[in-house]
């Protein structure tokens, strides 16, 4: 059976292969007809064994391969036992990046179980989406609502869940202002979100026009492109009379201090891209203006549950292509080079 897997010496592509198989399933596991799967940065950060060498990372039988992916959507095929509680034949699963967790810790057991100490995730600590078949703990694999698009369902899993437990992190109530800092992927669907499903203003900051156009007809009522104002932060304490929340999915830290300068008294700094190094913050702003800083990481299974659910009802809608699987590496040099809108999404049906 195909699946897409770390090289043996990383190097930030994917060997695809015709000879793989599914682990057995063990007790409450299911495996999964895979229909299609989305690729994301990340993949390609553990293809490129940025976080480690993941074909070291939980081996079964000495070295193997890891199969990446986890903006997976498919059908329940098989249910070992214990699986049936949860889930049914037929029922169509998600595969996010959140795998699985302990179940039993203080994180798992409060609605924060995305912080675990002994969280698992898909593509990376154990195999992912992209093959043929995968494997899903069934207590774990959330449910896709049949109104839902499954390619577009795919974004939802990661980018989708990520944007909207992030504004909810973010406190985001309706009226409020939202800045968005960075229109790509993350921040297309934060702007949906924040607009379609909170009921907020929204200003979106990238330094594209097109991906700020495609903002707009997503109801962002503030656009600035940062490559033609000198002080983006300026701009938007003008027009917005200083945000609620700032959303920071730009990849580059001078966004994050566009986004502090950005806030109104008492307002929320949401940390989401993942650029390295340090964010600048200044101490008299932060105690006189009572500014908070926060993280937030993906989204639990509820919060996927609900995001999957505005998707169904129409409200958000992320941008998707179908692309054969056979073309994964020249994809990844699209990636790679940023030429890419929304998501490329391969299609296992056709295979
Ligand atoms: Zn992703
Ligand atoms: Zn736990």
């Amino acid at each position: 059976m195909k699946a897409a897997v770390v090289r043996e010496n990383p190097d930030g592509y994917v060997d695809l292969i015709d000879n793989w198989e599914p682990k057995a399933l063990s007790f409450g596991e299911a495996l999964v007809d895979m229909e299609y799967v989305g690729l994301c940065h990340t993949d390609l950060h553990v293809a490129g064994a940025d976080f480690g060498n993941p074909n070291k990372i939980g081996q079964r039988n000495g070295a193997f391969r890891r199969v990446i992916g986890h903006e997976g959507v498919g059908r329940v095929s098989k249910l070992a036992e214990g699986a049936g509680d949860y889930l049914k034949i037929g029922d169509r699963v998600s595969i996010a990046w959140f795998y699985d967790a302990c179940g039993v810790c203080d994180y798992c057991v409060t609605g924060n179980e995305t912080f675990c100490r002994k969280v698992r995730n898909s593509g990376y600590t154990v195999d992912g989406a992209m093959s043929q078949q995968a494997v899903v703990n069934a207590k774990y694999a959330v449910k896709v609502p049949e109104g839902l698009d499954p390619v577009e369902a795919t974004s939802i899993t990661c980018a989708g869940v990520t944007m909207y437990k992030s504004l909810k992190v973010g406190e985001t109530k309706p009226g409020q202002w939202v800045s968005v800092h960075g229109a790509g992927g993350l921040g297309n669907l934060a702007v949906q979100y924040a607009h379609n499903v909170f009921g907020a203003h929204v200003a979106i900051i990238d330094g594209n026009d097109d991906k700020l156009a495609a903002a707009k007809e997503n109801g962002a009522e503030v656009l600035i492109n940062r490559k033609k104002v000198e002080d983006v932060a300026a701009e938007v304490q003008k027009a917005t009379g200083g945000v609620h929340t700032a959303q920071v999915t730009a990849v580059n830290a001078a966004a994050f201090n566009q986004a502090v300068d950005s806030l109104r008294p008492m307002g929320k700094l949401v940390a989401v891209a993942l650029p390295q190094g340090d964010m600048a913050l200044n101490i008299a702003k932060t105690v006189l203006d009572g500014i908070e800083v926060r993280g937030s990481l993906v989204g639990t299974r509820a919060d996927l549950k609900e995001a999957f659910q505005f998707g169904a009802e129409g409200k958000v809608k992320p941008i998707v292509e179908k692309v054969n699987f056979a073309d994964m590496n020249e994809i990844i040099d699209e990636m790679k080079a940023g030429k890419i809108t929304g998501r490329k999404v391969f299609d296992f049906t056709t295979l």
